[in-house]
């Protein structure tokens, strides 16, 4: 509704002058594209690949049911027109960001939506992995929800290490849980094999106490990924960016590879997620790109944003300068021409439509709230002049009809 969409406006205007400020560029990908490019990029295991996806239903044969889906998230897409346009070709970084709706097939509750609203930035270059680039990319996202006014949030990151540190993760995980496994929930013991890690998201009791009892932390990592991890961990310390480390994040994306963060605020209740983000340096190679085109990106989540600085701050709108008010039907027309001469001098007017008693037009010209009300009757016609009320101080003025749009120009 009109009132609300004032607060999406005025994060979206925030957002966008804070991505101008860091020197991102927007990017617009379609709603909808194959569903082949998100169920490879984001994984067959994952819960929205498996679970959420909403999938078009096309009369045409070539068309055919489940080849397009809305699309779930933004990283996929942004990667997918990174490699179509060849960006690498034109610069050694893409900084990317886009504001759209995602959407998801699950049941809908408080703070979780159908459809709903993510900002998110790409940060997208061959070889461009540093942990200053990540510093900035995880500050960005502290900082941004700073911007709309939230305070009450906490930042948890991890790093996963590259391919073999995975590897060497998912293994140690499988040894320690191996015993265990039968006492999971059965979608939980079906992942065991093609991803474990889904094992330290679950929300099931029973992997919750195991997980707990593992005592994580980063001995499968290379010398390399733990002095990659350290420099930024470091670099966001020198920042002043508040974090915690938190050894099970592991995001529900196979893609991440290093850095992984999540951001939430406890307050929110069971959805308390924010937005979150992370290093993907393999998505491109698996995409068709170049297998050094090396990515980070986060995602916020706008709805979740707003359920969190709640009702109290509000926007105002831009004030209606003039409403115009003709106080005889037959002077409706040159009461007309009169907005149209405002108008297109930028003045913000408005009139009724249809010829009502004064009263009534003065009630709706209330509501409407204008800065001034100009009426035009039978005096102002013959005497070539109009009424101005200033509606603040309640004060009267008549104005010849040819000072008029000097005044306007100059009271708005
Ligand atoms: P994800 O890609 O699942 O990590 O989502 C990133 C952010 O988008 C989350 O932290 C939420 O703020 C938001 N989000 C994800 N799914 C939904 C949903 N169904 N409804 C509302 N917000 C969502």
């Amino acid at each position: 509704m009109p009132a609300e969409v004032l607060r999406w406006q005025d994060l979206e205007n925030t957002a966008r002058q804070f991505f101008h400020i860091h020197n991102y560029k927007e990017i617009r990908t379609p709603y909808f594209e194959e569903t082949e490019l998100f169920a490879r990029s984001m994984g067959q295991t994952s819960e929205v690949v498996q679970k959420q996806m909403l999938t078009l239903n096309s009369q045409k044969e070539e068309e055919s049911a489940s080849h397009y889906s809305l699309r779930p998230e933004g990283t996929a897409a942004v990667l997918r027109s990174y490699i179509e346009n060849h960006m690498h070709r034109h610069e050694n970084l893409s900084k990317l960001f886009y504001v759209g709706p995602m959407f998801r097939g699950e049941r809908p509750q408080k703070g979780r939506l159908r459809q709903f609203h993510q900002m998110g930035v790409e940060a997208i270059g061959p070889q461009s992995s540093s942990p200053y680039l990540d510093a900035e990319v995880i500050a960005m996202s502290v900082h941004l929800l700073k911007a709309f006014g939230l305070n009450h949030f906490t930042l948890r990151i991890n790093t996963l290490g590259d391919d073999s540190d995975r590897t060497n993760f998912a293994r140690f995980l499988r040894d320690q849980l191996g015993d265990r496994m039968n006492t999971f929930e059965p979608a939980l013991q079906k992942s065991f094999k093609d991803n474990i890690f889904r094992v330290l998201d679950s929300k099931d009791p029973q992997a919750k106490k195991a997980v707990k009892g593992l005592g994580l932390n980063h001995s499968y990592l290379s010398k390399e990924s733990a002095d990659y991890f350290a420099k930024l961990k470091a670099t966001l310390k020198e920042m002043n960016v508040e974090f915690e480390e938190d050894f099970g994040l592991v995001r529900g994306l196979d893609y991440y590879t290093h850095t992984v963060f999540e951001i939430s605020d406890p307050s929110l209740g069971s959805q308390d997620a924010l937005g979150a983000g992370g290093r993907y340096n393999n998505l491109a190679g698996q995409l068709g790109g170049g297998g050094d085109i090396e990515a980070i990106g986060f995602a916020l989540g706008l709805e979740r944003i707003l359920l969190s600085l709640g009702e109290n701050k509000s926007v105002a709108s831009s004030p209606l300068s003039y409403y115009i008010i003709a106080l005889e039907e037959n002077f409706f027309g040159k009461a007309f021409m009169l907005l149209n001469a405002l108008r297109h001098e930028g003045i913000a007017a408005d009139i009724g439509y249809k010829s009502a008693s004064v009263k009534s037009q003065m009630r709706t010209a209330n509501k409407a709230n204008p800065n001034f009300v100009v009426l035009i009757g039978e005096e102002e016609i013959v005497k070539n002049q109009v009424t101005v009320k200033n509606m603040k101080t309640g004060e009267q003025t008549s104005i010849a009809l040819e000072e008029f749009e000097r005044f306007a120009l100059e009271n708005r």
